[in-house]
């Protein structure tokens, strides 16, 4: 999953929880962090306890930012328009109380 997330564009530079030119963060056990000695590294454990992907929601993954944000007007893995994952679509209502197969 870490390598995944290099491939996909974390973690950016300037991302706020962001190592700086090491690519990764700063928060404890979140899956793209670690003390790497990049120029912005101030690794803590504080904030992340558990093996998660971009604690916070505010680094590198954020499937539903909001105004301000900075990952809403950044480069954004969790963004619909990242091609190397599947979102779901949002299907039209069905008028028929029976789900038919698709594809
Ligand atoms: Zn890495």
């Amino acid at each position: 999953m870490h390598e995944n997330g290099h491939n996909m564009g974390a973690v950016q530079y300037d991302a706020p929880r962001s190592s700086g030119d090491r690519w990764h963060c700063n928060d404890g056990w979140d899956v793209m962090c670690y003390a790497d000695g990049g120029d912005r590294s101030s690794y803590s454990t504080s904030r992340c306890a558990i093996r998660v992907f971009d604690c916070g929601k505010d680094t590198y993954f954020d499937t539903l930012t909001e105004p301000g944000e900075w990952l809403r007007s950044h480069w954004n893995i969790g963004w619909s328009g990242n091609r190397f994952l599947d979102f779901p679509r949002a299907e039209p209502e069905s008028t028929n109380a029976e789900a038919v197969p698709s594809g």
